[in-house]
């Protein structure tokens, strides 16, 4: 009689257990890298978790950003496996699947996915207002941030510093501190300008300009145009003029899409419900950064992405009507 009851009792633990226990496992968590607290990345990740947290409900996505160094590190991140999404610069992703630049060594990284790109970035050169900066030439021998190593800053400074036949000894000090960093190095007067591939506005520019005058420097000549003609990835842009203060002077440059990137082993339902998020909802996307504002669809589902497709995008964008 005994041995019943706790038969009993043990088989009513089953079913309790058994109620409770998949509505935590049917949980997903999704974690998407992006890039200092202070760039575009980390805020437009944050809109894209936010609009997919809003049906958690109805899919189970748990959504949640993590600040890293960077489009480098966040393709890496993702091929360990321990990344689901990523933010990364369109060059970088081209290099990344095809095993060039940064990733020679690694080779190809053939799981690279594309999900969607997003907004431009613009390659930003800012000096510090008493440095007399015309030009990026113009920092020879000066202190200079190249960016953190991981970040798509820093590989992008790599390619330019190699067409103009720059080494990093040509500055007298080539600093790799964090994008969140930059600006106040630059206007405690440690460094003299930095680079930096970045959404606009910028809050990391927004400080430099506002708090010590630092001032924008266009990226242009024949080896900015010989960069654009030669590779897929690289278009000219400009920064508007009055987009931050003490710069009411357009800023020409060249620059890079921002991309959002997973592997071929992020189950397709995950990468259908993101994108779904995002596309279902774009006009309250957009007007969740002002980096955001211009985007289209259109747009964003082919520019830009140099790996192939995910299945769960393809899923959504032919749902939609928008590939056959
Ligand atoms: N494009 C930058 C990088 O990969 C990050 C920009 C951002 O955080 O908005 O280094």
């Amino acid at each position: 009689m005994k041995k019943f009851n706790l038969s009993v009792l043990a088989s009513i633990t089953l079913l309790v257990s058994s109620f409770s226990a998949p509505s935590f496992a049917q949980q997903k968590f999704v974690t998407v890298g992006t890039g200092g607290v202070t760039g575009v990345y980390y805020a437009a990740g944050g809109a894209i978790c936010r609009l997919v947290n809003k049906d958690r409900s109805k899919h189970g996505i748990r959504c949640s950003v993590e600040s890293t160094g960077g489009s480098a590190f966040n393709i890496n991140t993702i091929k360990a496996g321990e990344l689901d999404f990523g933010f990364a610069q369109s060059d970088v992703g081209y290099n990344a699947s095809k095993g060039l630049g940064a990733f020679k060594d690694g080779g190809a990284h053939a799981d690279l996915r594309s999900v969607f790109s997003v907004h431009p970035e613009p390659f930003t050169v800012v000096a510090r207002k008493e440095a007399n900066i015309k030009s990026l030439a113009d920092f020879k021998g000066k202190r200079f941030n190249v960016g953190n190593p991981g970040s798509g800053t820093r590989a992008s400074m790599e390619e330019l510093m190699e067409a103009m036949s720059w080494k990093m000894s040509d500055f007298s000090l080539a600093s790799e501190l964090k994008a969140d960093e930059h600006g106040p190095a630059l206007c405690d007067g440690k460094i003299d300008g930095f680079f930096y591939g970045v959404g606009h506005p910028s809050a990391n520019i927004q400080d430099p300009t506002t708090s010590c005058g630092a001032k924008l420097v266009s990226l242009t000549g024949p080896v900015v145009d010989k960069l654009v003609a030669d590779k897929p990835y690289y278009a000219k842009a400009t920064i508007a003029g009055g987009l931050y203060p003490n710069n009411p002077q357009v800023t020409n440059t060249y620059g890079v899409l921002a991309t959002v990137v997973v592997s071929s082993k992020t189950p397709a339902e995950t990468v259908y419900q993101v994108t779904k998020a995002v596309f279902d909802n774009l006009d309250e996307f957009k007007k969740l950064h002002p980096a955001l504002a211009n985007l289209s669809s259109t747009n964003m589902m082919k520019d830009g992405l140099s790996a192939p497709l995910h299945e769960g995008a393809i899923r959504y964008y032919k749902e939609k009507g928008w590939l056959k």
